[in-house]
């Protein structure tokens, strides 16, 4: 099939054959229409009656037919499916997918960009969101990671700011390398995502072809009320295939929604992308004694330790029904838990518990939940929360709206409280930019990539770094140094490459 003749672009013949005549139209009231094509003018020549409805109907809903997009994560797809237990792991968790090997519980899933807009390529050099929604029997668990096992900072006091430096510049309207590199290189905690970042694995080869990772510890309780640290990740079953950055580059101008594309057309067509789930378990005891923070967003812990404990398989088998109320409208929020699935101490993590959250009520309303997609359909919403902006669901009609009460409103089950801990230290701020940065970055070059990734991480790194100015690319190439010297031997090497032609260029000026 030609890529204009595919499944994506016969969407529209595929809505016409599973039609057998077109519908009457009506107005959004629901009232019929007697012609779309022409206004209510006097005359031919007009002017125009307000009176006319069909008209305003529809031009007062356009003009409002887009809510605000995500401050990041604006471009994405969405795919939905489930997920089936293969294997037994409720020694370390209640929750309720885990509950027998062979459970199926239904999700979805938005994959997308971070930094660009609704608009922008998706083969652009960025982490990759990997967000999963369960519809499960207590309500819906979110696990909102990334296509990273890591991330770039280690305190949510950070994160607006790193955002706008991948953003625009605020008087141009460009993305700054300045901006950039100023953030990345004062900051060296973000070394190692960066380093992912400009590794092949930085441009993959549409959604199918990466992992994703909850990211994030996070705790698992079990029946009895014990708790483990636990990290999620999904292993692709189609194998990780990533694009060269010069293809890459060159696809953000002629194929710039080429993942979506890939998606829509692979699942269309019967082909099912599916992903492994696997878990690493860590005790509270190994965590006190672990040799770096294991809450820390900025590192992994080594598979060798902490080996990866199989679970089952996610499978997406079916396309949206309709973009922007499946995959515009869906919200995803690290808060959404149940129970058997508690947060860490993670400060990222903690910080994620509140914004997502609050940007959703931002972008859809406080009753963004009773939206179908985000309605948590497994289980019946039952509390105290009522009316507000959009309120369409019955709004739980004659219950009564205040706890405690005496008229059957719905109770709490002291069973579902989240497990016990103890937690003690000073109340201070701890600024976190010296907790070692760079021994796991050096594992990564040293131990993970092999010579012939090192040489096009360097290369793709030198291509953006040399925008930057002259104090930056030092300054960076002194951070990548301190997690291997190779590394930062090579980044310079590749710097100076540019540095001379820009400079043989100016000399023939
Ligand atoms: P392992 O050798 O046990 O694991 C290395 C991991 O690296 C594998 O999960 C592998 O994923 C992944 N990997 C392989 N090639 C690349 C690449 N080009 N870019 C990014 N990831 C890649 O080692 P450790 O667990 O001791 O970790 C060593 C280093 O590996 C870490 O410091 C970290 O930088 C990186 N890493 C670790 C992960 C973890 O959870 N421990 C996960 C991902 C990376 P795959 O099997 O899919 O190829």
């Amino acid at each position: 099939m030609s890529k204009s003749r595919d499944r994506a672009a016969d969407q529209l013949n595929d809505f016409k054959k599973s039609q057998q005549n077109a519908p009457s139209m009506t107005t959004g009231t629901g009232a019929p229409v007697g012609d779309k094509l022409a206004s209510l003018t006097v005359g031919p020549r007009g002017p125009l009656l307000l009176q006319d409805f069909v008209f305003t109907d529809e031009m007062a809903h356009f003009n409002r037919e887009r809510i605000p997009e995500r401050v990041v994560h604006a471009k994405g797809s969405g795919a939905f499916g489930y997920l089936e237990i293969t294997h037994d792991i409720t020694k370390y968790c209640k929750a309720k997918p885990f509950e027998y090997v062979g459970k199926k519980t239904p999700l979805a899933v938005r994959f997308s960009t971070v930094g660009g807009e609704r608009g922008s390529a998706d083969t652009a050099r960025d982490p990759r969101g990997f967000a999963i929604k369960m519809y499960t029997e207590d309500g819906n668990w979110d696990l909102v990671g990334n296509n990273t096992p890591i991330f770039f900072i280690r305190d949510p006091m950070l994160f607006p700011s790193f955002i706008h430096t991948q953003k625009r510049n605020p008087v141009t309207n460009l993305k700054d390398p300045d901006m950039f590199w100023d953030f990345i290189t004062l900051r060296p905690e973000t070394s190692h995502q960066v380093s992912f970042l400009f590794s092949d694995r930085g441009t993959p080869d549409g959604f199918r072809h990466m992992n994703g990772y909850g990211s994030h510890t996070f705790k698992l309780v079990n029946q009895d009320g014990q708790p483990v640290y636990c990290k999620f990740h999904f292993k692709t079953d189609q194998g990780i295939k990533c694009l060269m950055g010069p293809e890459a580059a060159a696809m953000e101008g002629n194929e710039p929604d080429y993942a979506t594309r890939d998606l829509y057309n692979a699942i269309s067509t019967g082909n099912f992308p599916s992903w492994s789930l696997y878990i690493q378990v860590m005790t509270y005891e190994e965590a006190e004694r672990f040799r770096w923070n294991p809450f820390d967003l900025t590192k992994v812990w080594p598979q060798g330790e902490y080996p990866l404990i199989p679970v089952g398989r996610m499978v997406l088998n079916r396309n949206p029904k309709n973009y922007f109320s499946e995959v515009e409208q869906i919200a995803f929020s690290p808060a959404h838990m149940i129970p058997g699935i508690e947060p860490s101490p993670d400060k990222m993590l903690q910080g994620r518990l509140f914004s997502y959250s609050d940007t959703h009520r931002h972008r859809l309303g406080s009753n963004y939940l009773q939206i179908p997609v985000n309605c948590p359909f497994n289980t019946k919403v039952r509390n105290y929360q009522r009316d507000g902006p959009q309120c369409v669901d019955d709004n739980q009609t004659g219950a009564p709206n205040y706890y405690p009460n005496s008229f059957s409103g719905p109770l709490d089950e002291t069973r579902h409280c989240e497990s016990q801990f103890t937690i003690t230290g000073n109340v201070c701020r701890y600024n976190t930019k010296d907790e070692d940065n760079f021994s796991q970055v050096g594992i990564f070059w040293r131990k993970v990539l092999k010579p012939a990734e090192r040489r096009r991480l360097v290369e793709n790194m030198a291509g953006h770094l040399r925008n930057a100015q002259p104090f930056l690319q030092k300054r960076a190439v002194n951070n990548f140094s301190q997690a291997d010297q190779e590394y930062g031997r090579m980044l310079q090497e590749e710097l100076d490459k540019y540095n001379q032609s820009t400079s043989g260029l100016a000399s023939q000026l």
